[in-house]
């Protein structure tokens, strides 16, 4: 059996800055992973041959930036632990159904002009749209950084603002409907559709009116911005901290219960029958879904059990991952152009029609919306001389509608085949000859390799009203405290959700802390 003050109970990005700012602290922590290796969806792994850095799930990073922990390096994470990130130019580059092609450029003038091109309008609401995010910035910063309860909420934050109003109505509205009234050209629309289902909420749900500027902004700001040396740098400097501070790892170790003494949460056990104890505490990470059969029905209530009950896991992804010997080109009318974040994008109603389509478990055989990313466009150090890593992501169903979710296994190569099909419409010398290997992960794979992404949603839920804020993950218990004593949840299922954003992390740190009766200006910048 092994001891410490804290057992972290799952090693994403989010639990590991959890357990550093306890170890800040002065706090012990024994670190555990189902995985070999830790960092969840925050991982490099050479999945396609030594040399080429897969980025498994994650590659951009540009929320985390926001946080005070990369802000202002609160951890020494950049300064001593060494982290650094590279902000791509161009930003982005969206090819749509008739062939027509947007870039968005760091240079902002650059990027309204391309606008400008299908309508002058559209040019001038998206100069507006950029310039409007700078008054809502600082409140999102606000009531992102600190837990709910401890930090004032938007809807605080707005009830004092003089355009409070106008923002407490689009937080309330769809990003579509938003799209639709900014925005008039075709094009424009599908842009700002394909930013907006970047972080797989389906565009339609109330709750989701923010998003065309809380993605598009700090984008334009900062690009999507990635880690030197690939998204799981940012876990090696998380894990240079702790083991600087002296935790303790223990990887291939499935956390398949709670230990409870009287009614405390006090340790897990692994599926292999080890005991770990925290004196003081279980941080999880586990799926608040899988997490309420570790301990038995009557530990947690009947509102937690309903509440987890009724939670939405959001959309599955589809990744296809590829080693090549040259990156993917887009052919353009203004000649070639390449971007680490690259994509297509269907028409606004057929982004709509694709999340419809995939909450009713249906699978349409055209792909409304798809992310190529290629960081080694400007990070050559992830892949052998002049060779490329590319990565293939849409959004699917869990349970194909005819095959169930066995039926991936057969007809996964099909779509990344088709994936690739779309991507060569727009870049023709993208031939097979350039592709020198390729794993493809259905959602059934991703869940395989992380039961945090359950039935391969790897956002921690869906993030539209009925589940966010003081929703996340169940009304009541949004403050990073189970229903059982010296039990907090972290990662993705809590406020303000997945993505690299640390959020969660941090802001379990801020509850835990102040439990432990630590001033926590000690700690962190509060
Ligand atoms: C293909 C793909 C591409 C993505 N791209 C991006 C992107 O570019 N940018 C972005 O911001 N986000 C992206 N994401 C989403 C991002 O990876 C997640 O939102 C993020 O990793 C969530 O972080 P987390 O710390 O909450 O949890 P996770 O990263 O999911 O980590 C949870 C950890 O807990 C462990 N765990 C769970 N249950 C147990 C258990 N019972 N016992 C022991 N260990 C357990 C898991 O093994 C895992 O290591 C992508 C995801 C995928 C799948």
């Amino acid at each position: 059996m092994t001891a410490a003050d804290f057992v972290i109970a799952g090693a994403g990005h989010n639990s590991l800055v959890t357990a550093c700012y306890l170890a800040k602290a002065g706090y012990s922590c024994v670190v555990l992973d189902a995985r070999p290796i830790p960092g969840g969806g925050c991982a490099t792994e050479d999945i396609l041959g030594p040399g080429y850095g897969i980025d498994t799930c994650s590659t951009g990073h540009t929320l985390i930036l926001q946080n005070p922990l990369i802000r202002l390096d609160e951890l020494g994470l950049v300064g001593k632990y060494g982290l650094s990130y590279l902000h791509p130019d161009p930003v982005a580059h969206v090819a749509m159904p008739d062939g027509e092609q947007v870039t968005m450029w760091l240079d902002l003038d650059a990027t309204v002009a391309e606008i400008a091109r299908y309508s002058q309008e559209d040019a001038e609401s998206y100069a507006r749209l950029i310039g409007e995010f700078d008054e809502l910035r600082p409140l999102l910063g606000a009531a992102r950084s600190g837990p709910i309860g401890m930090a004032p909420s938007m809807k605080d934050l707005l009830r004092d603002h003089p355009r409070g109003g106008i923002w407490m109505r689009r937080m309330a509205m769809s990003a579509r409907d938003v799209i639709l009234r900014e925005f008039k050209s075709p094009h424009v629309r599908a842009f700002m559709g394909w930013m907006a289902f970047q972080t797989a909420v389906p565009i339609d749900q109330a709750g989701t009116g923010l998003l065309p500027y809380q993605i598009t902004a700090p984008r334009q700001a900062k690009s999507w911005s990635i880690p030197k040396g690939g998204s799981g740098r940012l876990t090696d400097a998380l894990v240079g901290f702790l083991s600087s501070h002296g935790a303790e790892f223990h990887y291939e170790a499935w956390v398949e219960s709670l230990i409870l003494d009287g009614n405390r949460c006090v340790g897990v056990r692994t599926r292999d029958g080890r005991d770990f104890r925290g004196s003081k505490g279980v941080v999880s990470t586990i799926h608040v879904k899988h997490l309420v059969d570790m301990a038995h029905k009557d530990a947690w209530g009947e509102d937690f059990l309903f509440g987890v009950d009724t939670y939405n896991v959001g959309v599955p992804f589809f990744a296809t991952y590829l080693a090549t010997s040259a990156p993917p080109v887009f052919e353009t009318r203004h000649g070639p152009r390449s971007a680490v974040s690259a994509g297509y994008a269907g028409w606004i109603e057929d982004l709509v029609q694709s999340g419809r389509d995939i909450y009713d478990g249906r699978l349409s055989d055209d792909v409304a919306w798809l992310l190529v990313a290629t960081p080694t466009l400007v990070d050559p150090s992830r892949a052998p001389d002049g060779h490329h890593t590319v990565k293939f992501l849409t959004h699917v169903v869990h349970d194909l509608p005819d095959a169930g979710p066995s039926g991936w296994e057969a007809s996964k190569e099909a779509l990344a085949e088709r994936l690739i099909e779309v991507v060569r419409r727009f870049c023709p010398g993208f031939t097979d000859d350039k592709i020198l290997a390729r794993i493809t992960k259905s959602p059934v794979d991703i869940e395989a390799l992380n039961p945090h992404m359950i039935r391969g949603a790897a956002h921690g839920g869906d993030r539209s009203i009925s589940f966010a804020g003081e929703q996340r993950p169940v009304p009541g218990w949004a403050q990073h405290r189970m229903p059982i004593p010296g039990l907090y949840q972290t990662g993705g299922t809590t406020h303000p959700g997945g993505s690299i954003t640390g959020y969660p992390g941090r802001n379990a740190a801020m509850v835990m802390l102040k439990d432990l009766g630590e001033d926590l200006s000690r700690i962190m910048d509060v």
